[in-house]
């Protein structure tokens, strides 16, 4: 994981960064959204370890769009935003981490798998 207060540059970690941001500002009253912000938020950290496959970016899709509909308050509806935006935006760069194992920023902690 990324060590420091610097802001991280890979869109993994910095969906990641800026969740973590968002869940400080969270009521913790509605349930619905500060639960699936955290969900969404380990299988992220599950994407930055090279894990899960494609399966695990279409769960955090799945998860965003229901957190979206679902929110009681601002807080989840920016939330989901944030991760919304990065997977439609950074498609290519979050798929290298789960498809090729690789970060393209050389920011997320992917234990490389050397098939030669
Ligand atoms: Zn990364």
């Amino acid at each position: 994981m990324c060590s420091g207060g610097a802001i991280p540059r890979c869109i993994v970690e910095l969906t990641g960064y800026y969740l973590a941001l968002v869940l400080e500002e969270a009521c913790r009253e509605c349930p619905v959204c500060f639960q699936e912000l955290q969900e969404i938020q380990q299988v992220l950290r599950r994407i930055g370890r090279g894990e899960g496959g494609n399966g695990a970016v279409d769960e955090v899709k799945a998860l965003a769009s229901r957190a979206r509909e679902t929110a009681a308050c601002g807080v989840g509806r920016i939330g989901a935003e944030i991760v919304i935006e990065a997977l439609a935006n950074y498609d290519e760069e979050i798929a290298a981490h789960v498809q090729e194992r690789y970060c393209p920023a050389g920011v997320c902690d992917i234990r490389y798998v050397v098939e030669a």
